[in-house]
């Protein structure tokens, strides 16, 4: 599939979806180390950005209108660190993705992007235990696999694939960000939610490229 509105908008549904599919496991981690609230913040704006969506009358004319639709909506209708931080990233990779379709290099733009507009928001570095630790990677990957060749869909299919492996990477590290750093050294041993919530963002924008039902991942996952 091309990376077009149409994917764009399956990726918002898609990671909807997912997010509140999931929504209890990301609460859960985010007990470990903060509030508690990771997964209905982000099920919460979700459920917004599909409302909103749905209630359009016209179709989004480019990707960068859906991740803007996103952004203000998340800004608005989340609390905590992670809304104005998703919404951040969501609003500086919609002023790059203005255009009906993305090839590898734009791909890679959207990405670095949105952490961009992360780390100008939470001015987070990696190790610190944040989302960030999951975006850096991916970028890292689109751009290896950007430069090797790969489809559009391949360049994504790294992104997510490296926020995986970067989210289960902030298990040992010590946060010095966010709330979790007010554990200290007992914020060790635990994913960060943050990092978790962005794989499955990326994974949703792999899935909808690859039209994979969603019951089948859901079955995968189990
Ligand atoms: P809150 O911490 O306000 O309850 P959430 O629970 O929704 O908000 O989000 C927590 C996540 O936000 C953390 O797991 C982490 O990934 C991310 N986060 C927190 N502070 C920062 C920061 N300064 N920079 C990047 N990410 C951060
Ligand atoms: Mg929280």
């Amino acid at each position: 599939m091309t990376l077009d509105v149409a994917w764009a908008v399956e990726w918002t549904r898609r990671t909807a979806e997912q997010v509140l599919a999931r929504r209890v496991e990301l609460n859960e981690l985010d007990r470990q180390i903060g509030d508690g609230d990771h997964g209905e913040n982000m099920a919460r704006g979700f459920t917004a950005v599909l409302a909103k969506l749905d209630a359009r009358t016209e179709p989004p004319g480019d990707i960068g209108e859906v991740l803007k639709l996103i952004a203000t909506t998340l800004m608005s209708t989340v609390g905590g660190a992670a809304g104005p931080l998703y919404g951040t990233a969501y609003l500086r990779a919609a002023k790059v993705t203005g255009i009906p379709e993305l090839d590898p290099p734009a791909v890679v733009a959207m990405l670095e992007a949105a952490l961009e507009g992360i780390v100008a928001r939470g001015k987070a570095t990696t190790g610190e235990k944040t989302m960030v630790d999951a975006w850096t990677p991916a970028v890292a990957a689109a751009v290896a696999r950007t430069d090797a060749g790969a489809a559009p869909v391949d360049v994504l299919v790294a992104a997510a694939e490296a926020a995986e492996a970067g989210a289960v990477a902030t298990i040992p590290l010590i946060a010095t960000k966010g709330r979790a750093s007010y554990l200290g050294e007992r914020s060790a041993g635990h994913q960060d939610p943050g990092a978790t919530s962005t794989a499955i963002v990326l994974r949703a924008a792999v899935e909808a490229a690859n039209g994979v039902a969603p019951e089948m991942t859901a079955a995968q996952g189990a």
